[in-house]
């Protein structure tokens, strides 16, 4: 059996009890050393094979699985954040089912909600926007035309762009060419909820120079939009006095 497992943002507390439990259990763990934090590995019992996956290809990737289940091993296969993003698990699973192996995932807190808690920010801003954007910009590995930064901008949500922090001077020629203010505001959250994370405040004409400044170009989170700012928006409606939810009766109504 294999464990696909989320290993959180970074801090090594981000990981869920559960994926702590199966990292305890493990006795074979391929991790993403790439931005996997290796402090996370002291979960491992005493005789845990460990590889790191960011030496192997996912033929060798399927190897060191295959070996695993023949021996009657247990597997996590830890990624980072929530492997859902970016993860590459697909192609990993569909390699295991030709093998006929089962497997499982446990969920794990994204960076990019490390990033709005390093933020304190709150993505889906009422009278702001209500949509987050996840994307990022292409580079080796191409985007599809009707999700490029110029077509995705036009909605004005709060976007988050992963593996894009090493060429924030295309994404802010990008934007703005694109009809995206030079002043709207952005934020670059570099490792999220690790020890040494950053975050900068800045907008989209300075994205550039703010990375450059500080040397940052990867393992970072752009985030554009005028959520940044976390002003001029309108309350919440739930929480709204007047307001009647399924829990709660709102003051001055008759519904
Ligand atoms: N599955 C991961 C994303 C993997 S893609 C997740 O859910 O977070 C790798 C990219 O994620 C990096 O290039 C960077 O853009 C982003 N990333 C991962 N960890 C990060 C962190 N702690 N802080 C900021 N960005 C991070």
């Amino acid at each position: 059996m294999v464990h696909f497992v989320g290993a959180g943002p970074g801090a090594v507390d981000l990981i869920t009890v559960r994926g702590k439990e199966l990292l305890e259990k493990a006795d074979v763990i391929i991790y993403a050393g790439s931005l996997v934090n290796p402090e996370l590995l002291k979960y491992a019992k005493d005789g845990c094979e460990i590889h790191d996956s960011a030496k192997l290809d996912l033929e060798q990737v399927v190897e060191i699985v295959k070996k695993a289940e023949e021996e009657g091993k247990m597997t996590v296969r830890l990624h980072t954040g929530d492997p859902s993003i970016y993860g590459a698990i697909r192609e990993q699973m569909d390699e295991l089912d030709k093998l006929g192996t089962g497997y499982d995932v446990t969920p794990g807190v994204s960076s990019f909600c490390g990033a709005a808690a390093a933020l304190n920010m709150e993505y889906t801003l009422p009278g702001v926007t209500q949509s987050v954007i996840i994307t990022r910009m292409e580079k080796r590995t191409p985007v599809p035309e009707r999700e490029s930064v110029e077509e995705l901008s036009k909605h004005g949500a709060t976007m988050v762009f992963f593996l894009s922090a090493g060429d924030t001077e295309a994404l802010s020629r990008r934007l703005t060419e694109a009809g995206v203010a030079k002043d709207t505001p952005a934020a670059i959250v570099y490792k999220a909820t690790w020890d040494d994370e950053k975050k900068f405040i800045t907008n989209v004409e300075n994205l550039p120079k703010v990375a450059a400044e500080n040397g940052i170009n990867k393992t970072a989170l752009i985030i554009v939009g005028n959520s940044v700012k976390q002003a001029d928006y309108e309350k919440s409606k739930l929480y709204s006095p007047d307001f009647t939810t399924g829990f709660r009766k709102g003051r001055n109504t008759n519904d």
